[in-house]
């Protein structure tokens, strides 16, 4: 323990002199702390400077690439695999704030990962065919992949600049042919396993886009996610993907994705909508055997109160009847504009059905509904309106003459229903209405009606799917040709895969909306039948592009192959993608697809699993950047920038015209709103460090972000403290003869120790477990303030600085990393040392902490708290006196309070220390 100079210390209080000899570890107090106005570091020129310098260390044959770290270690074979991925962007010219965020995090998580000694696995990608080129395209009438291409050579210097290191050698474009000629022979596997296939049904059709789309494309009011049209309904031809078959899967193993946030879980969950119940058949009153029609139910015990059937308007009956009903037919035509919770119906007149519990109800009537979809269940509901709403809503409109049945009445019986309104409680006994189930629990009653329809044959227990077969047919240009060909001897043939990739031919013009843009083009559509080489037809639609990024992330594992889509080896010893980065507004489609697809080249031993095909272990979806909106209080008009004038403090603005303050809201960035940022010109600003760090700073990563330029002050002036403190520190160590870590530690030394330890630890599981990755840039601003205080206070071996400090520019490097090596390079430059980049280092290994003997205790004088002093915890045991006043006339504070006091009483307590004094 330290020795203090006490030579001229004297017992009697009285004596105490001023010559208190502050501790001086290794080194003189003599640095200048007024240097930190001297250092005034542009911060945003430091990006140009160091992409330079990096590029220097790296081969040339990665023009792209600016982290010198993977290509100068070459052990990269014996180090553990890590799968690091973010959602690939679409190619539109522009990276926008949210690619800011999950391209910053993607990075930073990439960074720390290398610097822990794993082979981090980090593509980037383009998922590139799609409406916006060949909308582009129609609008400029040039070739998109020309659009396309300029567009990712853009973002590609964007995220350069913002100093993104990605794997680049592993770069795919899925409109390339060397890519979608992979995506083409996925879908053959498809058609080979039974999994494609073509059929005529009822389809959404965008509009205004003058396209197909899917069900996930329809938002909840029934327009098009993209142009925002009231989607309408068309029978058409159309390929379909069977991703129901792997609905039990796909719902059951959700329990396997333990890193998913619980929220994208639930949300798969009700899409794929696994629900249990029974399917039931009713007859035909007046028909024979075969005319009888399935449905599907989750609540038997209500099969007492059937008051009508719906079925869609293209079940098989409906077919049937329409033939000779032209009132039917103009229904159909006019039900397919309407809207999909539409309570119409359509009776069908002379057509009823029986009960199949109780034949002898035997005068229930059809309708045709649009409300009934024909892809789920059997295309056919039984409608209980006493038991339902939405069935009661339906009766009320197409039968509001007749009462509603109810055959269930709560168990409880101070609960009253309304006698023309549903009982939909679930806890109930059915009444005499329900004949011999009379008395039964709705429970009781539910396995005793399956007994009594499974023994008459006319029911049995199902699970159902609420998720339907994918559509993946688009008339549309841009996207990958489906390789079929249609032979009027042979009906459908697969491409050859000898012939793939079947190339998107090139076009003039594209001719736009309205049909497919394909079958306009006579040299691709005919075509020699592969299999009896009459002539034939090609399949002219496209594939939706989620097809291309359902499968993406094997493909970078093996970019180059030409042969097949990727090496099995490679894939079962680098899938899963151990974590995958993205917006949550793809928590049902890409990852549904991309589970499926990933399940399916599993089941067909493309790839070896241990999680039972599922592609993606950990997922992190980060929030949305929000733009600070400026909104006139008079008019509710959103302000553009220049109608706005800022005060001096450039804080709180005014409104230019009236002088009122705007109202400030954060809002979705939106041209009308006029609230985006461009992330470039921040970058070109204040420069890709304090960016990224601002943009992890201001929220939690799941959160929303409201992005505030003017906050990124604060960023920078800690930036600004780590490169003074690389001066200060450098300096003093040229001065120093001997630098030696003490072998014993002093209060303040071991405070820094513990609190290297201590940020060190919490970074490093923010970047792992936590992913709090704001928490991450607060603590190395503390360690940097810690640092700073251990200097001001000169009672720190400066070798124990300098070590924390050097340490400080490791773990802060994932994050700022130019920042980082300026501050070694400054460290380097002053200390006459080879500069060697910072980011070739390893994460710093972690040191016990150091168990501090002392304590802090509060001083009171006279009842009065005082000051608080840092004393050994032993002399609580001990009640020294003597070395208790000695101790504390060291401090400032204690001579203040002490010095030529006469002390008449001292009381020590385990954390306070009492003195009374004469005044
Ligand atoms: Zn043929």
């Amino acid at each position: 323990m330290l020795k203090r100079n006490s030579t001229c210390f004297q017992f009697k209080v009285l004596l105490v002199t001023k010559k208190f000899s502050r501790l001086s570890r290794n080194y003189s107090q003599t640095f200048n702390t007024a240097s930190e106005a001297t250092l005034q570091v542009e911060l945003n020129q430091l990006d140009k400077k160091w992409i330079d310098k990096w590029s220097s260390l790296i081969p040339k044959e990665h023009p792209h690439s600016i982290n010198p770290l993977k290509f100068i270690n070459q052990e990269n074979e014996k180090k553990p695999k890590l799968y690091t991925l973010s959602m690939f962007p679409y190619p539109s010219g522009m990276l926008h704030m949210g690619h800011l965020r999950v391209y910053t995090i993607s990075d930073v998580l990439t960074r720390f990962n290398r610097l822990k000694g794993f082979d981090v696995i980090h593509p980037m990608g383009w998922d590139a065919f799609g409406l916006p080129a060949e909308n582009a395209a129609i609008e400029r009438n040039i070739d998109p992949s020309v659009w396309t291409r300029e567009n990712i050579l853009k973002m590609k210097e964007q995220m350069k600049l913002m100093l993104a290191d990605f794997d680049w050698e592993r770069e795919i474009t899925t409109c390339s042919d060397d890519y979608y000629k992979h995506t083409q022979k996925i879908f053959k596997l498809l058609y080979e396993n039974g999994l494609a296939y073509r059929s005529k049904s009822e389809i959404n059709w965008d509009p205004v886009d003058q396209t197909v789309l899917a069900n996930e494309q329809v938002d909840e009011e029934g327009r098009s996610w993209r142009s925002g049209a009231i989607v309408e309904k068309k029978l058409l031809e159309q390929w379909f993907l069977k991703i129901t078959d792997f609905a039990t899967d796909l719902n059951k193993d959700l329990s396997l994705l333990e890193e998913w946030p619980e929220k994208v879980k639930l949300m798969q969950k009700n899409w794929i909508g696994e629900s249990h119940g029974v399917e039931l058949t009713f007859k035909l009153t007046n028909g024979n055997d075969e005319d009888l029609i399935k449905t599907f139910t989750t609540r038997p015990d209500t099969i007492k109160g059937v008051q009508y059937l719906a079925i869609s308007l293209d079940h098989p009956l409906t077919k049937k009847i329409m033939v000779e009903d032209d009132a039917l037919q103009n229904f159909i035509k006019r039900a397919e504009k309407l809207p999909e919770d539409t309570k119409e119906g359509y009776l069908l007149s002379e057509i009823y059905v029986k009960n199949p519990i109780d034949p002898l109800h035997n005068n229930i009537p059809v309708f045709v509904a649009p409300y009934v979809l024909g892809s789920y269940g059997h295309g056919a509901v039984m409608g209980c309106p006493g038991h339902d709403q939405r069935d009661y809503e339906f009766w009320i409109e197409n039968a509001s003459n007749q009462p509603i049945i109810k055959i269930i009445d709560p168990s409880d019986p101070n609960i009253k229903v309304d006698v023309n309104k549903p009982y939909l409680g679930k806890n109930g006994v059915l009444n005499q209405k329900a004949g011999k189930y009379q008395g039964l629990s709705v429970k009781e009653a539910t396995s005793q009606i399956i007994k009594d329809l499974e023994s008459v044959k006319l029911g049995q227990k199902v699970t159902q799917y609420r998720i339907r077969d994918w559509l993946i047919s688009r008339q549309r240009y841009w996207g990958a040709p489906i390789p079929m060909i249609h032979c009027n001897s042979c009906g459908i043939v697969p491409v050859p895969d000898e012939d793939l990739p079947v190339l998107l031919p090139k076009v003039d013009k594209i001719m736009g909306k309205g049909g497919s843009p394909l079958s306009k083009v006579d040299d691709f559509v005919n075509v020699k039948c592969p299999s009896c080489h009459k002539n034939a037809k090609r399949e002219t639609d496209t594939m939706d592009t989620f097809m291309d990024s359902s499968w993406y992330f094997f493909r970078y594992l093996d970019p180059k192959n030409t042969e097949i889509p990727f090496d099995k080896l490679k894939a079962s010893n680098q899938m899963p993608v151990d974590i995958y980065i993205g917006g949550v507004e793809h928590a049902i489609l890409h990852l549904l697809y991309s589970r499926f697809i990933g399940k399916f080249l599993h089941r067909i031993g493309y790839w070896d699993s241990k999680m039972n095909g599922e592609p993606i272990k950990k997922l992190i979806t980060q929030g949305m950047v929000h733009g600070k909106t400026f909104i006139n209080p008079v008019n509710g008009r959103f302000l553009k920038p220049e109608e706005l004038i800022y005060d001096s403090s450039e804080t709180s603005p005014r409104i230019k015209e009236t002088g009122q303050e705007p109202l400030v809201t954060y809002e979705k960035m939106s041209k009308s709103k006029y609230n985006g940022a461009d992330p470039g010109k921040t970058i070109a600003k204040y420069g890709a460090d304090s960016t990224r760090a601002h943009i992890l700073f201001q929220a939690p990563l799941t959160d929303i972000l409201d992005w505030d330029e003017l906050k990124i002050v604060g960023v920078q002036r800690w930036l600004r403290k780590v490169l003074n403190l690389s001066h200060r520190i450098s300096k003093l160590v040229k001065t120093e003869t001997v630098l030696e870590k003490p072998k014993i530690l002093n209060q303040d030394e071991i405070k820094l120790h513990n609190d290297l330890q201590h940020y060190i630890k919490s970074v490093e599981d923010s970047f792992t477990s936590t992913s709090s990755l704001n928490t991450v840039v607060s603590d190395y601003m503390k360690l940097t303030n810690s640092l700073i205080s251990s200097l001001d206070s000169s009672k720190v071996s400066l070798a124990l600085i300098e070590d924390a400090f050097l340490k400080l520019l490791i773990i802060l490097s994932p994050v700022t990393p130019t920042v980082s090596e300026e501050a070694y390079e400054i460290y380097c430059n002053n200390l006459n040392k080879n500069w060697k980049s910072v980011l070739i280092n390893q994460w710093p290994k972690l040191e016990p902490v150091i168990e501090s003997d002392s304590v802090n205790y509060s001083v009171m004088i006279n009842g009065k708290f005082r000051f608080v002093f840092n004393g050994k915890k032993s002399l609580y045991k001990t009640q020294d006196q003597n070395e208790i006043l000695k101790e504390i006339l060291y401090l400032k504070e204690g001579q203040k309070w002490l010095q030529n006091r006469e002390i008449k009483r001292t009381i020590i307590k385990p954390k306070m220390i009492s003195f009374l004094v004469n005044t």
